[in-house]
C-alpha cells in the first residue's frame, strides 16, 4: 500500500491513512457529496497537508472542502488549517477551551532543535526534529458544539460527538451512521501505545465505549492503520488492563515513576511507543486521586526517562 494513502471507504467517504506509529504522522477523513465536502482533521505541517489536500481534490473531483472538523488541539491534527481560510472549523467547547495550552510550533521547534543534553531534548529531537513547523500559524476553531451535533454534507448525514477528555482535554469523533464509519481521532491509536494528556486514564476508556456503542464497523485511529470492532475491543481490554495494574499501585503507594516502569515492563509489550505507559500510568494516578493532572511537558519528560 502506498504510504500514505486516501482510502475509499464507501462511494462518499474516505481516510487518510498514513500506516506509521510514529509520533506526529496521523489520519484525516473526508466525506464528500453533491460537490460539498467536510474534512475531518488536517496534519502536521504544511507539506503534508498539501499533499492530502491535492489528493482529496483528486478523489472527490474537486468537491469544495466547507468545513474541518478537529478531533483535537494537538498539532498533528491541525497545523494545516490554515490552508483552509475562511472555512468554518469546528470542535468541542472543551476542546477548543485547551488550545492555549497547547505546546506552539515554535517551542517544538526550539525543544527538538536545542541539541539539550536532557532527557526531554534528546526526546522531542529523535521524534520531532525531522518536522518543518516554518511558516506554521496557529489556527483555532471558529465555531464550538456540546453533546452530540448532526450535519448534512450534500446528501450525506454525520454526526460530531464530543466524547468529553481523554486523549485530550476535549476529544471529538466524527461517525458516518450510512457507512457505518467512525473517524476517532486519538481517542484510537493502532499500533502503537495509547497517549493520555488529559491527566485521565478511565475518560479513555469510556470514550472508547462511546465509539463502540455507535454501532460501527470501521475504525479510522488517529494514528495506524485501520481497525475493525475487534481490534478496538482488544484496545479497551488493554486499558483497562493497565488500569488495574496502574491503580493497584496507586493505592499500594507506590511512587510513580517505579508504578510506571512495572506497568512498562508488564504491558509494553509488541506496540510502538510503550514509554506512553508513563502517561496511562499517571492518569491511573490522577484518577485514584494519588496524583494531581501533570503538565504537557512533566509528562513527556515521564516518557522520556522511561524510553
Ligand atoms: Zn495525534
Amino acid at each position: 500500500m502506498m504510504n500514505p494513502a486516501l482510502r475509499s471507504l464507501s462511494a462518499t467517504t474516505w481516510a487518510w491513512v498514513q500506516d506509521s506509529t510514529n509520533w506526529g504522522v496521523s489520519n484525516a477523513g473526508v466525506v464528500s457529496s453533491q460537490g460539498v465536502a467536510l474534512l475531518f482533521d488536517t496534519q502536521f505541517t504544511l507539506d503534508a497537508t498539501r499533499t492530502m489536500l491535492r489528493e482529496i481534490d483528486r478523489a472527490t473531483s474537486g468537491s469544495r472542502i466547507e468545513t474541518v472538523v478537529v478531533s483535537h488541539q494537538n498539532g498533528d491534527h491541525t497545523w494545516g488549517n490554515q490552508l483552509l481560510p475562511g472555512r468554518e472549523i469546528i470542535t468541542s467547547a472543551a476542546s477548543a477551551e485547551h488550545l492555549c495550552h497547547e505546546i506552539t510550533p515554535e517551542q517544538l521547534t526550539q525543544l527538538s532543535r536545542a541539541r539539550g543534553t536532557d532527557s526531554t531534548s534528546r526526546y522531542a529531537a529523535r521524534h520531532f526534529g525531522d518536522f518543518d513547523f516554518s511558516g506554521i500559524t496557529v489556527i483555532g476553531p471558529t465555531r464550538t458544539f456540546t453533546g452530540r451535533e448532526e450535519r448534512r454534507v450534500g446528501d450525506v448525514t454525520v454526526e460530531l460527538i464530543d466524547l468529553g477528555p481523554g486523549h485530550s482535554a476535549g476529544d471529538v469523533a466524527l461517525w458516518v451512521p450510512g457507512d457505518g464509519i467512525v473517524f476517532a481521532g486519538d481517542a484510537l491509536f493502532q499500533g502503537g501505545h495509547m497517549i493520555v494528556w488529559s491527566g485521565s486514564l478511565a475518560a479513555c476508556v469510556q470514550s472508547v465505549d462511546t465509539l463502540l456503542a455507535t454501532g460501527a464497523q470501521v475504525f479510522v485511529p488517529g494514528h495506524g492503520a485501520l481497525m475493525e470492532r475487534a481490534d478496538v475491543i482488544d484496545f479497551r481490554d488493554g486499558l483497562t488492563q493497565v488500569q488495574e495494574a496502574a491503580t493497584a499501585h496507586a493505592k499500594g503507594g507506590l511512587p510513580l515513576d517505579e508504578a510506571a516502569a512495572r506497568v512498562h515492563a508488564e504491558f509494553a509489550g509488541g506496540l510502538a511507543h510503550p514509554e506512553r505507559l508513563f502517561t496511562a500510568t499517571a492518569g491511573a494516578y490522577a484518577d485514584a486521586g494519588a496524583l494531581e493532572s501533570l503538565e504537557v511537558l512533566e509528562l513527556v519528560k515521564g516518557m522520556a526517562d522511561l524510553a
